[in-house]
């Protein structure tokens, strides 16, 4: 993936040794037995997606055999029940987020919702003005989206973020444009950041929003079952979220449709038999919509005593490595955060050196892969980081199957991985002796 001259062999777990040969670095393995609790490879990744509670696919397994029918079958027993399931699941989504059961639409996914909520309105309202609002730290379902209407002659803002990640609302009051046909009708502004976890200030965006007449819709994908969300205090319109990010299924999500104050009208995106209020036609995903209520129930009932958990286990991780290692530091605002997220950078050691030296543990690097090359990662970059940090940048995603034993494994691991690598890294070296990196003029080769 790069042109990097190091070599690196890692097999399966254990301590690593590092040394240097003729061919580049080469960490070996000994042969030190896993702690208690702890199987490889280790997931650490539930940012991306989460395991699947059994809880959540008990609920769900009727629904793939006895209780088949189709939700839309309005004359017969089959069709009954598994409409009485989906009502269902629809109670215990709107009960998550403060919102009625009547509000909840149906989608395959976050992914689909962002494109369904800002498209929909876009069309939607055109009359009304031709301006969206986002934000560049937004997952990629939401920028892609904002860039396809921009081609279609919408104009769209992006803001920028401050250095710990969030927007600031100024910023936001002044890129409103009141009135003309180039009027504001959507800001979409994300609940809770995928990579750096930080949380926006949803409330005071919704409450200008609505002072203007504006649509505010946000991807809480991240947020939703694991801090507070509450449509009508926060004044949220439209809210996206997805059944895997909250350990339930993949391939079913929702979105919220706010009915009164304002009354949020969306145009369907996917024409068909008028499904969901006509909003997204096609027979629902029965088990997935079941297995994505009974996923909200789990997380309303257990976040509590969960978020306590996690945010423990969180700063107790950082905490660790912030006292066995120098020239570490973390991204994003660490008081409005999700409880589980944390995201580091460890200076001076190459990233992908650092991702090889725990290729048994499942986390996400600053680095995306796009066609081949090593790309930094975006949200990193818009906090003003360099290539460099971006790169050398982890985030941890800590979900309800982690232990304190895995933490544990896993934080040692990686000061023993960081600490071999800066043993053999000449900028460490450099910086250790008091050498001012940008001052230096390196030798072109
Ligand atoms: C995962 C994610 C999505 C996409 O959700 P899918 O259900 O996988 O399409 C959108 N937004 C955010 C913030 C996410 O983390």
């Amino acid at each position: 993936m790069s042109n990097q001259s190091n070599e690196i062999e890692v097999s399966n777990n254990g301590d690593f040794s590092g040394e240097m040969s003729n061919s580049g670095l080469i960490i070996t393995q000994s042969s030190k037995p896993l702690p208690e609790g702890v199987t490889l490879p280790l997931y650490m990744d539930n940012h991306a997606t989460t395991q699947m509670d059994p809880r959540v696919l008990e609920a769900m397994l009727p629904f793939f055999t006895g209780k088949f029918g189709n939700a839309a079958s309005r004359n017969h027993a089959f069709g009954w029940e598994a409409e009485e399931a989906v009502e269902n699941s629809r109670q215990q989504i709107a009960k998550l987020i403060g919102a009625t059961a009547k509000e909840i639409i149906f989608t395959s996914g976050a992914t689909e919702s962002n494109n369904l909520a800002i498209k929909g309105i876009a069309e939607m309202y055109r009359e009304r003005g031709n301006h969206i609002i986002t934000q560049q730290t937004e997952h990629k379902a939401v920028l892609d989206t904002c860039k396809r209407l921009e081609k279609y002659g919408f104009n769209v803002t992006y803001l920028p973020v401050q250095a710990d990640g969030l927007i600031s609302i100024e910023d936001l009051r002044n890129a409103i444009v009141t009135e003309g046909p180039n009027k504001t009708i959507l800001v979409s502004i994300m609940f809770a950041n995928n990579e750096i976890g930080v949380i926006q200030p949803v409330a005071e965006i919704g409450k200008l929003c609505h002072e203007h007449g504006i649509i505010f819709h946000t991807d809480a994908v991240q947020a939703v079952g694991k801090v507070p969300v509450d449509v009508q205090a926060m004044n949220i319109d439209v809210l996206s979220l997805t059944g895997h990010k909250l350990y339930g299924p993949k391939g079913c999500g929702a979105l919220y449709v706010r009915r009164r104050n304002p009354r949020v009208q969306i145009q369907a995106q996917i024409d068909g038999g008028g499904h969901e209020r006509g909003m997204r036609s096609g027979t629902l995903n029965v088990p997935g919509i079941v297995g994505l209520g009974k996923a909200c129930e789990i997380a309303g009932e257990e976040m509590a005593a969960e978020s306590a958990r996690l945010i423990e286990l969180r700063d107790y991780m950082k905490n660790k490595f912030e006292a066995a290692l120098d020239y570490v530091h973390v991204n994003g605002n660490m008081e409005h955060h999700l409880p589980g997220n944390l995201n580091m950078s460890f200076v001076y050691v190459e990233g992908e050196s650092l991702l090889m030296g725990i290729n048994d543990i499942a986390v996400s690097s600053g680095s995306a892969c796009t066609s081949a090359t090593l790309e930094p990662s975006y949200v990193l970059k818009a906090l003003g980081l360099g290539d460099d940090v971006a790169h050398s940048s982890i985030r941890f995603g800590l979900g309800r199957f982690n232990t304190k034993a895995e933490v544990d494994y896993v934080s040692d691991k990686l000061i023993d991985v960081v600490l071999k690598l800066r043993e053999l890294s000449p900028l460490y070296e450099m910086v250790k002796e008091g050498i001012d990196l940008t001052k230096i003029e390196w030798a072109a080769h």
